[in-house]
């Protein structure tokens, strides 16, 4: 048996879903532990090119068992519509093949409503949302007003438990902003809908797991999201509202006693990051158009144009040590091949000194990238399978960044499709 998470290490966006895609094969189940709709795992296979928001990337798997966790916000109708779509594609989807968890917590039609009543609030001090509804959810579940997924089963019990829900919610969405009360019709008609829709392939994982791991099944645990955006170790208030840290795998999933053996992290060759917030190594204007442009650099779920940098190797050491990262990829390098010279960022200026720690958040605003350059390689690897036919320059980046956040690069990701990877 092998338990392995598969974490983003930077902002975010890093190819997480195409190392989950490739690295399926080896596992027998897939969990998504923590996040919703709000960020997006792009895997391009057979099948064709997918945004995944909700379903596990080992969807394309057969026989893998994919699973989304009790951590996850279970936002029923995203996931309906994403299971529509990869149907649609010719993949099999099934209760045999995708399990939710009775646990998970249901994201609720107002939990969108709020969080677009919040941005509009916050005006230009707003946090960069992607309006999916995670915060207001996040708060609810914590604050013990959400249903369980399994309440679909006690249809008498869910009407009463929304019912007393909706006196709470309606103070908050007419007293604080101002906004239409939901009726009890509407949330029920919404809940109907698509709580018939995802019923199916909701059972007791916790049991489900148990067993798996009893019978020595090999585990992957897939993250949404990187260090810099967990709730607790992230640039908070910038972060998103839960953990997207592989500590968090095993309670998110529904097998809180699981032992890691592997945790592998993602890391871009260079710095992404969509929303608000201090993103040290920011690019502007030209420099910032050919690197996003390279790099296809625009959100998954929104659209948005990414922010671009150079790789910040404070922040990545950093996002390498709250994951306890045992091995690395190394994703998108054929995107720098277009660089003469290539910087990297190795230390901050803050406060007139350097520094190679990673700020508290509030100090994160004054510092300033300090870079070194490195040589660029100047030809197309994307065809590349072989460590030894990289050109020496790409081959010197790569071992400067495992020198410097000190973890192995396994894996070199050289394009998006299944096999354009370089193992180490
Ligand atoms: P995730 O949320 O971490 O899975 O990342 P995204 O899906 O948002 O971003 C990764 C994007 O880069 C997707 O469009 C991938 O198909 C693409 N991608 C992943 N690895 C590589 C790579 O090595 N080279 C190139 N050119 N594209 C890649």
């Amino acid at each position: 048996m092998k338990n392995c998470a598969i974490v983003g290490i930077n902002w975010g966006d890093e190819g997480k879903g195409r190392m989950v895609d490739l690295l399926t094969e080896d596992y027998d189940v897939v969990i998504r532990y923590q996040g919703g709709g709000n960020a997006g795992h792009t895997v391009v296979n057979d099948y064709g090119k997918f945004a995944l928001h909700l379903l596990p990337s080992g969807i394309f798997h057969p026989g893998v068992v994919n699973i989304l966790g009790n951590g996850v916000a279970l936002d029923a109708e995203n996931l309906w519509n994403e299971i529509e779509t990869v149907r649609g594609k010719g993949v099999a989807v099934s209760p045999e093949n995708l399990m939710i968890s009775d646990r998970a917590s249901l994201l609720l039609p107002w939990h969108r409503q709020l969080d677009a009543l919040e941005e509009a609030r916050l005006a230009s001090h707003k946090y960069g949302s992607t309006k999916q509804g995670i915060a207001p959810f996040y708060s609810d579940k914590y604050q013990k007003k959400t249903v369980l997924a399994g309440e679909l089963f006690y249809p008498e019990h869910l009407r009463a438990h929304l019912t007393e829900l909706l006196k709470w919610k309606n103070l908050i969405l007419t007293g604080v902003y101002g906004a239409e009360p939901c009726s009890l019709e509407q949330l029920m008609a919404w809940v109907e809908c698509y709580g018939e829709k995802i019923k199916p392939y909701i059972r007791d994982v916790n049991s489900y797991l148990r067993s798996a791991s009893a019978a020595g099944k090999n585990m992957l645990f897939e993250a949404q999201l990187g260090s810099l955006r967990d709730l607790d170790y992230g640039i908070y208030p910038y972060t998103t509202s839960s953990n997207a840290l592989a500590a968090y795998a095993p309670v998110g999933s529904g097998l809180p006693n699981a032992k890691l053996d592997e945790i592998v992290g993602v890391v871009k060759a260079y710095s992404t990051c969509v929303g608000e917030g201090p993103f040290v190594c920011e690019w502007f204007s030209k420099d910032a158009d050919l690197l996003r442009e390279a790099g296809g650099e625009y959100g998954a779920k929104t659209g948005r144009p990414r922010r671009v940098g150079p790789l910040d190797l404070v922040a990545t050491r950093y996002g390498v040590q709250v994951q306890g990262a045992t091995a690395l990829a190394l994703t998108k390098l054929d995107v720098l091949s277009y660089m003469q010279a290539i910087p990297v960022c190795t230390q901050y200026e803050l406060a007139g000194k350097s520094t190679d720690a990673f700020p508290f958040p509030a100090a994160l605003e004054q510092a300033k990238p300090v870079y070194e350059t490195l040589e660029g390689w100047g030809c197309d690897i994307s065809g590349i399978r072989r460590w030894e036919d990289l050109p020496a320059a790409t081959r010197r980046y790569v071992d400067f960044a495992e020198e410097y956040v000190g973890c192995p690069i396994r894996y070199v990701s050289v394009g998006p499709e299944r096999d354009a990877i370089i193992l180490r």
